[in-house]
């Protein structure tokens, strides 16, 4: 099977998955606009966490992250922050790529899809971003919290919203986490910074 007949795949494995859940419809339609953008794959620890340590999933998820680890050696992972930010622990079980989006496999000006990989025991630091996002949980667990909402221990099929600009974080405890983001607004291909400190 070629790389780009494998991105197809995914892209309807996710594609069925945004049309499976109530708050991803809600949140955005799936966009119209996808082109393949045949970009160059770039690895990074997560190309071999992905496929090899998902966390557990269910069976509603299932075809969705097949597809997803089968891409893992062919996709452009990328870091956005550096190792002063986040520790090079982090970084060395942490990775995401941009199925569709401005910087996307796909490219789409509508909306961007993002796939985020956590290993155990990681602590993703408090950081904020323009654009409105939704995550969607594949497999594994994850302790969600945002400024003004409840905490959330969310596993596979669980969503999570952040609005504009609304400082969050996200731990794993034991299991690792695999999520696919859904984005919106303004500033698509803006970089998240993190956030001030609390008081
Ligand atoms: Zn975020």
């Amino acid at each position: 099977m070629t790389a780009r007949t494998l991105f197809d795949t995914a892209v309807e494995a996710a594609r069925a998955w945004h049309a499976s859940l109530p708050d991803t419809r809600a949140f955005c339609p799936w966009p119209t606009d996808l082109h393949w953008a045949d970009r160059a794959p770039h690895p990074l620890p997560a190309a071999d966490l992905l496929p090899t340590q998902p966390g557990a999933t269910q069976p509603a998820a299932a075809p969705l992250l097949a597809a997803l680890q089968a891409l893992a050696p062919h996709v452009e992972w990328r870091h956005t922050y550096p190792a002063d930010e986040v520790g090079q622990d982090f970084l060395d079980a942490f990775g995401w790529f941009e199925l569709a989006g401005p910087h996307g496999h796909f490219h789409s000006t509508q909306t961007r899809i993002t796939l985020g990989y956590w290993g155990p025991g990681l602590y993703y630091p408090r950081h904020q971003h323009g654009p409105e996002e939704l995550y969607t949980v594949v497999s594994g667990t994850g302790l969600f919290r945002s400024d003004g909402d409840a905490d959330a221990t969310l596993g596979p099929g669980g969503t999570r919203f952040h609005r504009a600009h609304q400082p969050h974080d996200m731990a794993t405890e034991d299991q690792p986490i695999v999520t696919l983001v859904f984005w919106r607004g303004a500033g698509l291909d803006d970089k998240p910074r993190i956030s001030p400190d609390e008081d």
